[in-house]
């Protein structure tokens, strides 16, 4: 087997479930996918190439893997699928947009979960050492009435405090926001 083969069998068996072959598929299925990549100008087996055999859905398919033979058999040109993918996703403005992340729907905004996730994660940690909000809070306003120098772990708490305040004090902006498009919708 020579290593471009024995790569494309790899390649094909990697393939993101469910679209992963068995041995017996990509065995069937990599000399073909050779041939067809060095008509078509891929080089190597890369992420494109993994993108573009596994973009349709799976589906109503009954054995996935199995229709990797005939996407390889309708493989596109490699640039002509980079050229698409570096296309940037039509956008259209927010309809309700987030006060603090105005380019996304104010409604399950991903930044504002996020910031929430590590929030609570903080939390959880601070709780775990016996520090409650206030209690942080008393910190801060100590640490900042009283500017001098501070420790490595004192400005880690302090930064941490800030962050923490900041993460609420937009997650009640996003709630009271939602609140008021509720109230203005029903
Ligand atoms: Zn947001």
């Amino acid at each position: 087997m020579t290593p471009e083969l024995k790569a494309a069998v790899a390649f094909l068996m990697e393939l993101p479930k469910p679209f992963a072959c068995g041995l017996r598929h990509a065995r069937r299925f990599a000399p073909k996918l050779l041939t067809a990549m060095a008509f078509l100008g891929w080089e190597e087996p890369d992420e494109y190439l993994a993108m573009e055999l596994v973009a349709k859905s799976a589906d109503g398919l009954a054995d996935p893997p199995a229709a990797i033979g005939v996407r390889i058999e309708d493989l596109r040109p490699r640039h002509i699928v980079v050229r698409d993918r570096a296309k940037p996703a039509p956008q259209t403005p927010p309809q309700a947009p987030c006060p603090t992340h105005p380019g996304l729907e104010a409604a399950g905004c991903p930044q504002c979960a996020a910031a929430d996730a590590m929030d609570r994660q903080r939390r959880e940690l601070d709780a775990a050492k016996g520090i409650d909000d206030e209690s942080a809070r008393k910190a801060l306003e100590a640490m900042l009435a009283n500017r001098g120098p501070q420790s490595r772990a004192a400005r880690g708490r302090e930064h941490a405090a800030r962050q923490g305040a900041q993460a609420r004090e937009e997650a009640s902006k996003r709630d009271a926001y939602l609140r008021e498009l509720e109230a203005l919708s029903g």
